[in-house]
């Protein structure tokens, strides 16, 4: 498989704002906006990060799935937070990642 077929890079991922409680599932294509289904991740850890704790820029908000999708390294990002799917043969063959990783992709 060629690389340009398994590295996907699609729209920049959208930051979000904590103050803003009207939230949506950043993944591009996502729709998800119940509140319920959504969580506030942050992209770079504060443990690791001191410098960047308590600011909005580092946060993301993803739809439970999603946020599941990155915490396993489904996708990650990139510098300019574009999303960055991974290469693992066994994540690509995986149901989860043709149901809501590359479907979100042919879909956009
Ligand atoms: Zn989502």
């Amino acid at each position: 498989m060629e690389e340009s077929a398994t590295t996907h890079r699609a729209t920049r991922i959208c930051r979000s704002s904590q103050k803003n409680y009207h939230f949506k599932c950043c993944f591009p294509s996502c729709n998800i906006d119940d509140p319920q289904f959504l969580i506030g991740s942050h992209i770079a850890r504060w443990v690791d990060n001191p410098d960047m704790r308590g600011q909005t820029s580092n946060g993301l908000c993803l739809c439970v799935l999603h946020d599941k999708a990155f915490e396993n390294g489904y996708f990650s990002l990139d510098n300019d937070l574009r999303v960055v799917i991974s290469k693992k043969p066994e994540i690509q063959n995986s149901t989860v990642f043709s149901e809501y990783i590359k479907l979100f992709f042919t879909r956009a």
